[in-house]
Formats: C-alpha cells, sequence, structure tokens
C-alpha cells in the first residue's frame, strides 16, 4: 500500500496549496516520480482516483512524469544518467564500483487550479 500513502500525500499537498493559491478546484497535479522508487505509476492513479472523491482535487488529473538517477563511478568519478536497475558497469571505464544517489523521491512539480 506504498502507493496509497503517496497518493494522500500528494493530496495533502495539493489541498494546503489550495489555500494558499486561492484556487477553488485543482485541475492538474504535476509529479515527478524517481525510476529507483518502485512506485507504480498505474496504482498511483488509481489510489489518487479513489482518494481525490469529495475533495477540491475530485476532478484533478495526476500527470507523472519519470525521473532518471544518477550513479557515480568509484572507479573515474564520472556522473551518468540510470535509468534501470541493476546497474552493471560504468559507461566510461567499465568499473563495477557504482553509487547511485537520486531518482528515489516523489516531487509534487506544479499544480493548475480554477
Ligand atoms: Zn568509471
Amino acid at each position: 500500500m506504498h502507493e496509497f500513502a503517496i497518493a494522500r500525500s500528494i493530496l495533502k499537498i495539493a489541498e494546503n496549496h489550495l489555500s494558499k493559491q486561492r484556487f477553488n478546484k485543482i485541475k492538474k497535479i504535476s509529479v515527478k516520480i524517481g525510476c529507483f522508487s518502485c512506485i507504480e505509476s498505474s496504482s498511483l492513479v488509481f489510489n489518487f482516483d479513489v482518494i481525490k472523491k469529495g475533495t477540491a482535487a475530485c476532478d484533478a488529473v495526476l500527470a507523472i512524469e519519470k525521473e532518471s538517477g544518477k550513479g557515480r563511478c568509484e572507479g573515474c568519478g564520472s556522473e551518468f544518467k540510470v535509468e534501470n536497475l541493476p546497474v552493471v558497469r560504468c559507461p566510461f571505464c567499465n568499473g563495477a564500483g557504482i553509487e547511485l544517489f537520486g531518482g528515489d523521491d516523489v516531487t509534487v512539480v506544479s499544480m493548475e487550479g480554477v
């Protein structure tokens, strides 16, 4: 039920934002999901659609964008984008010691309201 908790926090952020922006209703919420976060987009949308009923975000669309993570090679120090796990080798020196960072959060990027 990871996605359910995330959907709830997205809705909370949206509702907080709503009062600040003086929107009456939320139309669209854009979120970025890190590709290491293990969150299933379709499941997140499903959960969001369930909990948005009866709230100011009841007509809101959840626009999901995937964000890639990054890897840093311990051998040569290069940084590169990592889209899929597991990362096998550094693309520059073929080293196997890769430190991963980023790509594991969910961020609300923007919101549209009326
Ligand atoms: Zn390297």
